[in-house]
């Protein structure tokens, strides 16, 4: 077994920083687990941690049910992969890869038939007698990875491994790590800030702000159901678009006019709501008005300026600007703001004919309306 427990684990370094506070974690054996968030968030010192390159301040850290605060970090059975990479120059792929075989004394016939196995899983069997200098940034990639999964660990830490590369190789290198976790189904603790590796690579994020954890969840999760307006802006992108809104007897007011009453509303309703809030929507959440749909059901419109169209091949990103927010023409009722240019972004159909500074009129479902506490920005449904 491989749990990795942190049971109220906080970091407070020597000069009063607190850089984790009393974090809440159980890594299930075999889970692949992303820590994700904004610079300074925590999360590599919470994978220092977990890897014993970093004391504990206060708390307990349990990995296969046993205590191992006090426990150095070559006695904890962790393999860790760095952004840098961390290769020997002067040493072959082979002798790399073989660098944890040769410290734990492993006989030469086994380490050799373990580096090769390792280098046929990562496609580097062509190159184990290069040095690092002679080899790509996701083939050195690689080999660190190679180094980490020849030992057999009880877990996997990697703080940021595919920061170095570029865009493409980024994907690339997401579709092995996530093929390799599938198929040797090791615990593994996985940093980045980047959203969309959080997204596509774990069973579940655990999202941190400011060393406090803001939630945890499979992505999806995150996604659809944020607890709060932080989570709500960092999942997604482009970013969760946000609009003042107003409770009033008729319904909830934003600028793009009355919201039909929906069950989500009802239920922020039940709730006991405070006057005004905070609307999200996705950028899905839109559609051209022009388009054929094919449910019958009436959807609320509002007409936007498209400032700039981005064609992405299937779809399309329209920056907008709210040309007009609907009135009902009462004076003193209008949404907050109302008169204030709203920015928008809408992720629309290729199929759409929307071109750069026309005014389009745009529907959306409001079922799909985010609700938060305009000052705690907690999620109100
Ligand atoms: P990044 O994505 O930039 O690497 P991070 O989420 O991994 O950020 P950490 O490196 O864990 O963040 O740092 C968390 C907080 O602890 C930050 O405020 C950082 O400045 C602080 N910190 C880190 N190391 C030390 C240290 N040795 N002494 C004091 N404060 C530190």
């Amino acid at each position: 077994m491989a749990e990795i427990v942190l049971d109220g684990v906080s970091k407070r370094f020597p000069d009063g920083t607190v850089a984790v506070a009393e974090l809440d974690l159980t890594v299930a054996d075999g889970e692949f687990v992303i820590l994700v968030g904004p610079s300074g968030c925590g999360k590599s010192t919470t994978l220092n941690m977990i890897a014993g390159l970093e004391d504990i301040t206060d708390g307990e850290l349990r990995i296969g049910g046993e205590r191992v605060n006090e426990r150095s970090p070559r006695d904890r059975d962790i393999a860790m992969v760095f952004q840098s990479y961390a290769l020997y120059p002067h040493m072959t792929v082979r002798q790399n890869i073989g660098f944890p075989l040769r410290l734990a004394r492993m006989d030469k016939a086994r380490a050799n038939a373990k580096i090769e196995e390792a280098a046929g899983i990562l496609d580097l069997t062509d190159l184990l007698d290069r040095r690092p200098a002679h080899l790509s940034g996701g083939q050195r990639q690689r080999v660190a990875m190679g180094r980490a999964i020849v030992r057999d660990p009880r877990a996997f830490l990697m703080d940021e491994p595919l920061s170095n590369l570029d865009a493409k190789l980024r994907v690339q290198m997401r579709t092995m790590i996530s093929r390799l976790q599938n198929r040797l189904g090791t615990t593994t603790v996985y940093v980045t800030h980047d959203q969309t590796e959080a997204m596509t690579l774990g069973d579940r994020i655990v999202l941190m702000k400011d060393g406090v954890v803001q939630q945890v969840g499979p992505p999806e999760g995150l996604y659809d159901r944020p607890r709060n307006l932080f989570v709500a802006g960092f999942i997604g992108s482009p970013g969760m678009n946000l609009l003042p809104a107003e409770f009033t007897p008729e319904g909830l007011r934003t600028p793009l006019g009355l919201v039909p009453p929906t069950s989500r509303i009802t239920e922020a309703l039940r709730n006991g709501p405070p006057r005004e809030a905070t609307a999200g929507l996705r950028p899905e959440a839109f559609e051209d008005a022009r388009l054929p749909r094919q449910e019958t059901a009436q959807l609320p419109a509002f007409t936007a300026r498209a400032d700039i169209v981005e064609s992405l091949g299937p779809e399309k990103y329209a920056y907008l600007t709210l040309a007009s927010a609907r009135s009902d023409g009462v004076p003193g009722t209008a949404a907050p703001d109302a008169r204030a240019p709203v920015p928008l972004v809408a992720r629309l159909d290729a199929k759409s004919p929307v071109r750069e500074g026309e005014l389009l009129e745009l529907t959306y479902d409001p079922t799909q309306i985010h609700l938060f506490h305009p000052e705690t920005g907690t999620n109100l449904i």
